[in-house]
């Protein structure tokens, strides 16, 4: 039986697939095609391999077109079907920042860390195991580095922010920027109001509000036309909604650390303070889009973001406890 898939072109030989984590529309990769070279950028979890291995066939591309993976950075929505996918591609590739690259030739720390996230369960049950990759497979790309994908042109850019191991790559052919996490996440359901909606993915464990807003300035040079998130999909007329990031980066750190004083003053813990901030910047998210009249009411909205919400602010706890 074949996967159901759901993808979308966007142009200039780049797809955008629904990776189907948790829900449709929550986390996407893209299949960039040149010169009947095909690599994808971010690749899913385990249960998306099906899913990007149907989309090839019906695009009647060959398995053996693919050379390169290049995971934005080690986390597993972008990257913990890595190990299993690269088995399909005989002459694949992985690019990644030097700093990811020991955690898939080696996938065991990364799994440790990633269970003390999600829990056991839900750990086992969405990303499954993660298979290490061979290390003459992997290729670490440096700040910088420029890419021939066959005659197109990819740069890739370290991006501190949302996690140390990540970068972003810079599409000369499309000016666009693939930007995994870095240049924010955003649902295309939040988007029909007056003024659309971003917000920074603080995700747990280098969650980090001095150089992130440095990352995506450097980025804004490019003057890109679009920007390819990994949650979700493209978008265009970026400006608008990097001044709105960099602010939320600016409102998050500074709730926790009102929070975290708070909370410290009256002996509460530390589930307590994350509760009391994820209470607190979807508040202020729900509050943001009803303004601006989305189109959804409150309960529809918690709906879309409130799981976002809670890795948010298990972030933003850790980084509060790295500062004292
Ligand atoms: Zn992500």
């Amino acid at each position: 039986m074949s996967a159901t898939v759901i993808y979308q072109e966007l142009g200039y030989g780049i797809t955008c697939i629904d990776t189907q984590l948790h829900r449709r529309g929550l986390a996407c990769c893209y299949l960039i095609e040149h010169n009947g070279a095909v690599g994808f950028i971010d690749t899913g979890t385990n249960n998306s391999v099906p899913i990007l291995l149907e989309v090839l066939k019906k695009k009647h591309l060959a398995k053996e077109q693919v050379v390169y993976l290049m995971p934005t950075h080690v986390h597993l929505d972008h990257a913990g079907g890595i190990g299993s996918l690269i088995k399909h591609f005989p002459k694949a590739t992985v690019l990644i920042h030097p700093r990811g690259a020991r955690h898939i030739i080696n996938p065991e720390n990364l799994e440790r860390g990633s269970v003390a996230v999600y829990g056991e369960e839900a750990f086992s049950k969405v990303f499954g195991n993660l298979f290490p990759i061979d290390e003459s497979r992997v290729r670490k790309m440096k700040d910088g580095e420029v890419l021939d994908f066959n005659g197109r042109i990819l740069e890739f850019l370290h991006a501190p922010g949302h996690a140390f191991h990540h970068y972003c790559i810079w599409d000369v052919t499309s000016r666009g920027i693939f930007s995994g996490d870095t240049l924010g996440a955003s649902y295309p359901e939040l988007n029909n109001g007056r003024a659309r909606f971003i917000f920074p993915p603080s995700t747990p464990v280098q969650f980090d509000p001095e150089l992130w807003p440095q990352t995506i300035d450097r980025l804004m040079e490019y003057q890109a036309d679009r920007i390819f998130v990994t949650h979700f999909g493209m978008y265009k007329n970026i400006e608008p909604l990097m001044l709105m990031l960099k602010r939320s980066i600016r409102d998050y750190s500074e709730t926790a650390l009102e929070l975290g004083a708070l909370i410290r003053s009256s002996d509460a813990n530390s589930e307590s303070l994350t509760s009391s901030i994820q209470q607190s910047i979807e508040q202020a998210s729900i509050n943001y889009l009803l303004d601006q009249q989305c189109g959804l009411d409150a309960i529809a909205i918690k709906e879309l973001i409130a799981s976002d919400m809670n890795l948010n602010a298990q972030g933003l706890v850790h980084w509060l406890s790295s500062q004292n």
